[in-house]
């Protein structure tokens, strides 16, 4: 018995990738186009921003370093003992 093919992207209205999904690993490939597996709307996922979903994307977490000044923490140590 031959199981049903999967209703392909293309007819359940989903829409190529844009640029910005190149290299993402959820893209799949289908009749020459490149669809994304997780979203309907590629270009929707990134027009606010990055891609909650991709998976060649990060957003930049900021690593915000706290320079203390030396001679205030000298000040408060020697107070403490
Ligand atoms: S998960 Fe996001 S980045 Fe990846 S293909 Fe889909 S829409 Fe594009």
């Amino acid at each position: 018995m031959q199981s049903q093919a999967a209703t392909s992207y293309s007819e359940r209205n989903f829409k190529p990738v844009v640029e910005q999904c190149e290299g993402c690993d959820r893209i799949v490939e289908e009749s020459g186009t490149q669809f994304c597996q997780s979203y309907i709307m590629p270009a929707a996922k990134w027009r606010i921003g990055i891609c909650n979903f991709a998976t060649h994307a990060k957003p930049e977490i900021k690593v915000v370093t706290v320079r203390v000044n030396p001679l205030k923490a000298a000040k408060r140590a020697s107070a403490k003992g």
